[in-house]
């Protein structure tokens, strides 16, 4: 058994057959060539080729997923006319007497690079739509065929990436699920998955050596994990899941606009937990009443430079906007341990763990901390936006993050930037906050606990070491007492205490979690109407 975790773009819970599209060698040979027309006009066929295949891709994805998601197929037509691409195309045959395949691949690949630059989601994403065209045309330039999907059984695609043309040309009664190595929520992969009603993962750290065609494959996308070759015990429980799923789905659509309230009157918040602007589909599709964790560190994974201040605000006023008054609870950075960013220069550690992580980091780097507070404060404006420490120990970090912001305060006063100080609370994910719950509940506006960490830290447990599962106990009565504790230490101080930690969307726990006086749960959007319907089905 292969068990491998991804980030859900669509929910669901699937298993059966895997298809492992391992792309072909692309590698594309420079050749030097005598007939420069005759080449020329070998390209303007694979063009013409390619343009009819798109035709008929587009008619098709019309009819299977709607005008609006077959676009992209009319867009790749009008590429192709795009003199900037050819031109470039033509003219590199032209000048350097090389073979049309070798400037396609070299277009094609020095194009998709401008865009993958570029700062604005949507133009980044068009970058897979260059690479699209160019695979086509040196497809039609060899006299390649497409990937025959159509003739398969109901399997899990499984795959490096997925074109859009990929994932058109399959027989959507036939794929139950989409699980890649790559792709991101903005993909057309993602959103074609969302439309044709299927379960897909991305991000799941596969080798695609290691597995094969006809490999039975468990695609879990409400747990957010991917099984190859699964237990007998692992199959049992996924086809529990997916005969409990499919009754469900249907009757959940009835929660939406519903109130989160027990059937004795107690108020409940399912607030909705995302990474990312791209995530706000998500939220709003699955109703959720507020954002209760953004995890704003997403925004500096992966890139250098830091993200700017003008970059974040735009990121975080966008979320609040959307929210419109809903609340929106940002995190500040939490980076370190196990989201590693190379350019923050944070140095080895032993025990990145235990090390100069989340607010250790702002604490020892108030320049970092003051860009993000300043966007923070300045999207604050726009809605209902509260600001959430992570990974405090101590009530001294507590001052000292208020000496900061108070700073920051008098720098967009000074510049006259309007801003507004927003509700400011702490994560509680070490045991060391627990105990000092009580006080720190006076210092601030709400607790959220993230029992990730809580769990980590408690039973001194590497939350990524997979080897320790069976020792990993999350229902640990230690840490369901710490949990109670803080909700009574919150509401001694009349204060309000969320958990958004997994361990919030754990149907099992939802009961306790309200018995214990929790007032908000912070979930993956898809757990949203789920929770909310047991929730009103409690005394
Ligand atoms: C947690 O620790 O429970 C939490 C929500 O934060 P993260 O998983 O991002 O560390
Ligand atoms: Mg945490």
């Amino acid at each position: 058994m292969l068990r491998l975790s991804g980030k859900i773009v669509f929910r669901g819970i699937a298993m059966g057959p895997a298809v492992v599209l391992k792309k072909k060698d692309e590698t594309v040979e420079r050749q030097k060539i005598e007939d420069v027309d005759h080449e020329t006009a070998r390209f303007e066929e694979a063009k013409a080729a390619s343009k009819e295949q798109l035709r008929k891709l587009y008619e098709k994805a019309v009819e299977e997923v709607g005008e609006t998601n077959a676009a992209v197929f009319e867009v790749h037509q009008m590429m192709l006319d795009d003199a900037a691409y050819t031109d470039a195309v033509l003219q590199m045959i032209r000048t350097e007497c090389i073979n049309a395949e070798f400037a396609v691949a070299v277009t094609g690949h020095d194009l998709s690079e401008v865009f993958a630059n570029m700062e604005d989601d949507l133009m980044r994403a068009r970058a897979a739509d260059i690479k699209d065209i160019s695979d086509r045309l040196i497809r039609n330039l060899n006299g390649g065929e497409e990937i025959g999907l159509a003739a398969m059984e109901p399997s899990i695609i499984v795959a490096d990436d997925l074109t859009p043309s990929e994932t058109v040309q399959m027989d959507k009664e036939k794929i139950l699920a989409l699980v890649t190595v790559h792709g991101s929520a903005d993909s057309h992969t993602a959103i074609l998955a969302r439309t044709m009603d299927i379960p897909a993962l991305i991000g799941v750290p596969m080798d695609l050596e290691q597995v094969h065609t006809g490999m039975t494959v468990i695609a879990d996308g409400i747990r957010g994990e991917v099984i190859f070759d699964p237990t007998l015990e692992a199959v049992e429980r996924a086809e529990g899941q997916i005969k409990e799923e499919q009754e469900r789905q249907e009757l959940l659509q009835e929660m939406k606009g519903k109130e989160t309230v027990t059937r004795d009157g107690r108020r409940v918040y399912l607030y909705a937990n995302i990474g990312g602007v791209e995530d706000l589909g998500y939220v709003l599709e699955n109703d959720a009443e507020g954002i209760g964790l953004f995890r704003s560190e997403f925004l500096y994974l992966g890139r250098d430079p830091l993200p700017t201040e003008e970059e974040q605000f735009q990121a975080y006023r966008q979320v609040v906007q959307t929210m419109k008054e809903k609340k929106v609870i940002i995190r500040t950075l939490d980076i370190g341990a196990d989201k590693q960013a190379d350019h923050l220069c944070l140095g080895k550690e032993e025990n990145p763990a235990l090390g100069c992580r989340a607010i250790r980091i702002c604490l020892k780097r108030p320049d970092i901390f003051k860009t993000q507070l300043r966007a923070l404060l300045r999207a604050a404006v726009y809605g209902d936006l509260s600001i959430m420490y992570p990974m405090i120990t101590s009530l001294w970090e507590v001052d000292s993050i208020y000496q900061i912001v108070d700073e920051v305060e008098e720098e967009l006063t000074r510049e006259q930037i309007p801003f507004k100080r927003p509700e400011q609370g702490i994560m509680i994910e070490t045991p060391a906050a627990v105990m000092l719950s009580d006080e720190l509940a006076e210092m601030v506006d709400f607790f959220s606990i993230g029992t990730n960490d809580l769990t980590q830290y408690t039973l001194a447990i590497d939350r990524q070491n997979e080897d320790l599962d069976s020792f990993y106990d999350p229902h640990h009565k230690a840490v369901l007492r710490m949990i109670k504790m803080v909700v009574d230490n919150a509401h001694r101080c009349g204060k309000r205490v969320g958990i958004c930690g997994e361990l919030g969307a754990d149907p099992k726990l939802t009961e306790k979690f309200v018995r214990m006086g929790v007032d908000g749960l912070s979930v993956s959007p898809a757990m949203i109407l789920r929770l909310r319907e047991s929730i009103r089905q409690m005394q």
